[in-house]
């Protein structure tokens, strides 16, 4: 295949191995669209700069040599560029997301325009606090929501994600085991975890102890209390697990984790299951984060923003980093500094920069106050009926590892796919030419070939119909030996299978600009 100077196909050879059948290279809406850069042309703006009559004196030296490097396009043509970058995206707006773990939920239009209002989309961190007490009092009542739906007393606002707010957590923790001179190096976290939990107990410089599952998919209660030692400084369970089910035994592993003066860390990012039934702070959980851009349908996707809060038990909470939301008689106000705090408060010190991400924070207290409690409650009762419906009708075609019933996300293994010469790589890529994003797949690793299937609450019976039919029909087809569907997928999307392999070993990430062309012999 010929490829230009950034190892990217040639307009020529890029949708088959063959030339493309249109003079242009492109399919209908389908437009071969090249790097910015490629396109830009010298002396091309935007907007017409005067020229700049700048003296060499003046420069001392300083004056640039050669060209900046930046595409030059009109204005038309950058927006074109992003516009159809735009169209080869898929997007929760374009259709049934069903990658599990990472909750796609719906973003309604009222909380973005919301977000847009002056007020809040138009505030600076280092404006004086007297300036910013609307944007203050939003922050102050997303706390209540938050602390009331986790029955937890307080918390930390400023984690950026949830990954951040796991980091946060495990900070907290350790100050308060510092806090009694105890330096406990152990971890222990299940064998289904998200990839994040050991990475972030390691990078909080602990070591990591892992407890295996049961083979119903839950964590195995006895061999965690097995493990339990004075050197266990806490557990980081997920519940709802990774494997779609509730933890039957948690009240009974929170406890035994305490009866040894450890903490609990809940990785709260299946909190769609459960919001507004089960109130985390009544199993025993010391910290868990909360992915508002999963449970509370801020957008995500493409790394950002997120911003992942992080609920604290009475014991862990006066180690919450600063800045300290605090009522000051009738005005609210960010403490910045430890030394303006009762001596109680034991700050850890900061996550990061300023108070958080305040544009989610504006979403989220949208999308909860738009709903309300009672909303919020019938959001997780459908997300789970929704999760069983997919579960219950595709059980009997595809395989599920664990018996039914699952909380919000239905997972199946590879077991129905065996002897047909389909992968669970196959079987997604197949997906993607039939107009889904793939599920999760090969997550939880307990699972093999896993694919995880989350729904969420908002898609309709006729929505769900029609991905359980396609679904059906590709597992059909791989039974009947039609490999054809799968070999090779995706056929239609704008790019085919990708050398995932060679893009994580020898990944290109700069744009270079071609070879200068050789002087004549
Ligand atoms: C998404 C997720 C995380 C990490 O959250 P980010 O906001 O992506 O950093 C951690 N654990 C589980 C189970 C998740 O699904």
């Amino acid at each position: 295949m010929p490829m230009n100077a950034q190892g990217r196909p040639t307009a020529s050879g890029s949708i088959d191995d063959a030339p493309r059948p249109t003079i242009s290279g492109d399919r209908g809406l389908d437009h071969e669209e090249p790097l910015i850069f490629e396109l830009g042309r010298e002396g091309v703006a935007g907007v017409d700069i005067p020229e700049v009559q700048m003296s060499e004196e003046r420069l001392g030296g300083l004056r640039r040599r050669g060209p900046i490097g930046l595409p030059g396009l009109s204005e038309p043509e950058v927006v074109r560029h992003y516009v159809r970058l735009s169209r080869m995206n898929y997007a929760i707006d374009a259709g049934l997301y069903p990658l599990g773990s990472c909750t796609m939920k719906h973003n309604p239009r009222l909380n973005e325009k919301l977000a847009r209002l002056p007020g809040f989309a138009d505030v600076h961190p280092l404006q004086p606090q007297q300036t910013v007490q609307g944007a203050l009092q939003l922050i102050s009542e997303l706390m209540r929501w938050l602390t009331t739906l986790t029955g937890m007393p307080a918390v930390a606002m400023s984690p950026k994600a949830g990954a951040h707010g796991e980091l946060c957590g495990l900070l907290t923790i350790r100050a308060a085991l510092l806090a009694r001179g105890d330096r406990r190096p152990r971890i222990l976290v299940p064998s289904s975890a998200h990839g994040t939990n050991p990475a972030t107990a390691a990078l909080a410089g602990f070591t990591v102890d892992e407890v295996r599952a049961t083979d119903d998919g839950h964590v195995d209660a006895d061999a965690l209390e097995d493990k339990l030692g004075p050197d266990v400084a806490a557990i980081m369970l997920t519940n709802p697990n990774t494997c779609g089910l509730f933890e039957p035994r948690i009240r009974e592993m929170a406890d035994a984790v305490h009866a040894i003066g450890g903490y609990f860390y809940c990785d709260g990012a299946n909190f769609n299951a459960i919001a507004g039934r089960v109130r985390p702070g009544d199993l025993g959980v010391d910290a868990m984060h909360i992915n508002l851009h999963k449970t509370f349908s801020t957008p995500h996707g493409g790394g950002g923003p997120g911003a992942g809060p992080v609920v604290l038990s009475a014991a862990l909470a006066p180690y919450a980093p600063l800045p300290l939301l605090m009522h000051d008689g009738n005005e609210l106000r960010l403490v910045e500094e430890r030394g303006a705090l009762p001596s109680e408060l034991k700050p850890l010190g900061r996550m990061c920069a300023f108070h958080g991400q305040m544009g989610m924070f504006v979403r989220a207290l949208a999308y909860v106050a738009s709903h309300g409690a009672d909303g919020i409650r019938q959001a997780s009762e459908d997300a789970v009926l929704s999760a069983n419906y997919i579960l219950a009708s595709l059980k009997d075609a595809m395989s599920a590892p664990y018996p039914g019933p699952c909380m919000h996300e239905a997972l199946f293994d590879d077991s129905f796919l065996e002897g047909t010469g389909v992968t669970t790589l196959d079987f997604a890529k197949a997906m993607i030419d039939e107009g889904y994003h793939p599920m999760t797949i090969y997550f939880p690793l307990v699972v093999h070939g896993a694919m995880l299937i989350e729904p969420t609450e908002s898609e309709s019976k006729e929505s769900l119909d029609r991905f359980i039919h396609v679904l059906r029909v590709l597992t059909e087809e791989a039974k009947a030996g039609k490999r054809e569907r799968f070999e090779g997928a995706p056929k239609f999307a704008p790019r085919r299978r990708l050398d995932e392999t060679a893009a994580a070993r020898k990944p290109i990430l700069r744009w270079r600009p071609p070879p200068l062309p050789q002087a004549a012999e």
